[in-house]
């Protein structure tokens, strides 16, 4: 028997747009590539899972200003409706929304328990959908575009998995270009994004997991900041990574360079006198300390090599061809630091430069920028303009969010818009 609809992808969309229409009555077909339904949502907010924001702005996603009537008035609430309907309890932190439990997994655990709890779901785990074809039993012929015919999606070895009169595509950003390809549908391009910054950062050698709260800014050549974030840094061995600086990922431009102000709540000259008091009070200073009790003393330390013009362990490291000369005398044990210019100090503090060499690898993004472009769609419905009753969700199509729940949120939401429609 024909299912009446099969969801491609049991991600965060798929499992809550089968939910969704399984409520109006429909039969539903779920096919998941892996052997895992959800897997996404359990790595999702370093096992917390941040599922939405309580400030849904169309402003915070690419494509603003046609998203924004998806969004509708009032996302946040409709977002908190589904998940109270499931019986999720869930916190606020900042405006980020995490399950009470503070586990990734409460949250795909109480969809799967309205999922086993119905029988007109039924689930094909370890079932990749290769291809997606419309075709015409009596006589063979294929027209992906003539509604007539129903579907039927095909495995890896050609077989048919199923037939059904309407298809969701759910399977996330990475699955869009084949499938935009085989039929003939736009796309753009794929780029990590909400991922750590790579940057030329010998200068950070040895400070890798130092965490801080800094104010981000990116410059171009000229030093005018084009985007700012302020939140937690994560120093690495290749760069930053952390939420300040996975949203900067996504406004990131060649031939930037990253300026850091680890002290963003103090100005030039409270920070000066701040430095000069510590001064007037300890006579005999270690100067390499100075910085011990405002930041992470060893990224302290590092900034108070970086004031002296002879600090070898830092010419060792910008320049590492000088290494095997400079082997004997890095690291040092105490750098000789015996006067101190505050304000050159305060400067590193406030302005700490690294240049940027781009975003990390796919692997280690949340979201892909790209995907299938939004004029293929009636956005009212998810529906595919050029082929009726195909439709479109969540991070396969060309629309990514800030970091702080706006993707999940985008998943959720585009399952409940394109459910709404379905009569
Ligand atoms: C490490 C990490 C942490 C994240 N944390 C957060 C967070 O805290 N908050 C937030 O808002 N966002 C977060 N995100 C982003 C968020 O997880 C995604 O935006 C969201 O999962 C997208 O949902 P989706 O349903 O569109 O696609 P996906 O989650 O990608 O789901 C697609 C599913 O389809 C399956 N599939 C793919 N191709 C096929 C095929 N051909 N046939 C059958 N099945 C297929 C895949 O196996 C997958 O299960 C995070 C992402 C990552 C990588």
């Amino acid at each position: 028997m024909a299912s009446q609809i099969a969801i491609i992808g049991g991600g965060p969309s798929g499992l809550m747009a089968a939910l969704l229409l399984e409520k109006k009555g429909f039969e539903v077909q779920v096919f998941e590539a892996s052997d895992k339904l959800g897997w996404t949502i359990l790595r999702a907010g370093n096992g917390r899972c941040n599922f939405s924001s309580s400030k849904l702005s169309a402003d915070e996603y690419s494509h603003s200003k046609e998203i924004a009537p998806v969004l509708g008035s009032t996302p946040e609430q409709d977002i908190l409706e589904l998940f109270d309907n499931l019986g999720l309890k869930y916190t606020l932190e900042e405006d980020r929304y995490y399950p009470a439990s503070m586990h990734t997994r409460s949250v795909l655990e109480v969809i799967m328990r309205e999922i086993r709890s119905h029988e007109s779901i039924t689930i094909h785990t370890n079932t990749k959908v290769e291809r997606l074809v419309r075709y015409d039993k009596a006589s063979g012929v294929q027209a992906i575009d003539n509604d007539a015919y129903p579907f039927a999606l095909f495995d890896e070895e050609h077989n048919i998995l199923c037939e059904a009169e309407q298809v969701i595509w759910a399977a996330g950003g990475s699955s869009i270009k084949d499938f935009a390809q085989q039929n003939a549908l736009a796309h753009t391009k794929l780029t990590p994004l909400l991922c750590p910054l790579k940057c030329e950062a010998h200068i950070l050698k040895g400070l890798s997991g130092i965490r801080a709260q800094a104010l981000l800014k990116l410059c171009d050549t000229s030093y005018q900041s084009y985007a700012e974030e302020f939140g937690e840094l994560l120093i690495r061995s290749y760069g930053v990574s952390g939420i300040a600086s996975f949203n900067l990922s996504r406004k990131l431009k060649e031939h930037s360079i990253l300026v850091i102000d680890f002290a963003p709540d103090m100005s030039m000259n409270e920070l000066c006198a701040y430095l000069d008091k510590i001064i007037a009070n300890n006579p005999g200073i270690d100067y390499a300390h100075l910085l011990d009790g405002l930041l992470h003393p060893d990224l302290g330390r590092r900034i108070m090599e970086l004031t002296q013009d002879n600090a070898e362990c830092i010419l060792f490291e910008l320049e590492p061809k000088r290494k095997s000369a400079k082997k004997a005398v890095y690291p040092p044990t105490r750098i000789h630091v015996s006067a101190v210019d505050t304000l050159v100090v305060a400067s590193l503090v406030k302005n700490f430069e690294l240049k940027v060499l781009g975003t990390t690898q796919l692997e280690s993004a949340q979201v892909v920028r790209g995907g299938l472009e939004l004029r293929e769609i009636n956005l009212e419905s998810f529906e595919l303009k050029r082929i009726p009753k195909l439709y479109v969700l969540g991070e396969a199509l060309d629309v990514d969010g800030a970091c702080g729940g706006y993707n999940l949120a985008w998943a959720w939401l585009s399952a409940l818009r394109c459910a709404e429609q379905f009569k």
